[in-house]
């Protein structure tokens, strides 16, 4: 950490921080992000999940997806170090500003580029969506470190952060999979036209409830027959009906309602 200078703490996770650092040498003292994973919390499984994690993340290479700088241990704890996304996350921006929906499709490019690979993301989300001030560019960041747990506790770790992205097959305790992500998307996707969550509940039962219903509020009629048909694949109940990311980004009235709003 010494190659680093912390300017500021901008996030906390169940297993550690995120800084926002300055290289103290190297090109232009330029701007990081440092996520600390603190390895003391974590079981021999764990461990070895987030050391292969590491090695994947650093493989990734897309315009869409946080860059991984590099990555280190240093006493008990495990270092990340990737590009500082100074737009902040979708989910901010979505409580600030309308009109971003040109987001969609690079999300589907990055997720399309990790899928392509075999790979799942595991916690597709607004506020996993970075956003660089310059180019408005969205990236994919905040891979599933740590996060190669059994169902049970995909469960339980989803119930502590963010429950509105629970999956009707997770509910029910049934593996995660590339479907999963696509599930994820189509809340990302929803939240962009319509600013609130798919699904929601008082309390959790109600919200698992309309979850492995798949119904949900219909997005507004301003918004295209396409977009809403797309939404309603998104959510199918059965991971198997849902659409790949590949045929997602086939569909020609993305590119079209792409291009309207860039
Ligand atoms: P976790 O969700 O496990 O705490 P994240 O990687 O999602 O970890 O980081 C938490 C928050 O920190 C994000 O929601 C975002 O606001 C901020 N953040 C993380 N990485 C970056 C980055 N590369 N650029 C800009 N902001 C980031
Ligand atoms: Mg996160």
């Amino acid at each position: 950490m010494n190659s680093y200078e912390v300017v500021r703490q901008i996030g906390e996770g169940a297993f550690g921080k995120a800084f926002l650092v300055r290289e103290r040498d190297g090109h232009g003292h330029r701007e990081c992000v440092v996520k600390e994973i603190n390895l003391t919390k974590m079981s021999a499984k764990e461990k070895e999940a987030s050391k292969k994690e590491v090695t994947l993340l650093s493989k990734m290479k897309h315009p869409n997806i946080v860059t991984f700088i590099t990555s280190f241990q240093e006493k008990s704890s495990l270092y990340i170090v990737m590009e500082y996304c100074n737009g902040g996350d979708l989910l901010k921006k979505i409580n600030t500003q309308r009109g971003v929906h040109f987001s969609e499709e690079q999300i589907c490019l990055g997720l399309k580029h990790i899928h392509d690979r075999k790979i799942l993301h595991r916690d597709i989300k607004c506020q996993n969506i970075f956003l660089t001030s310059r180019g408005m560019k969205a990236k994919l960041g905040d891979f599933g470190i740590a996060r190669m747990l059994n169902n049970t506790m995909e469960l339980a770790r989803t119930c502590v952060g963010t429950p509105y992205y629970l999956s009707p097959e997770i509910c029910e305790s049934r593996p995660y999979n590339n479907k999963t992500d696509i599930w994820s998307l189509g809340c990302v996707l929803y939240e962009l036209c319509t600013l609130r969550h798919p699904f929601e509940g008082s309390n959790l039962r109600q919200l698992v409830m309309k979850i492995c219903r798949g119904r949900y509020s219909p997005v507004p009629n301003l918004y295209s027959h396409e977009l809403r048909l797309l939404l309603s694949h998104l959510f199918k109940v059965n991971p198997r009906d849902r659409p790949s990311i590949t045929s997602v980004l086939r569909r020609p009235f993305l590119e079209k309602y792409v291009c309207k709003h860039l």
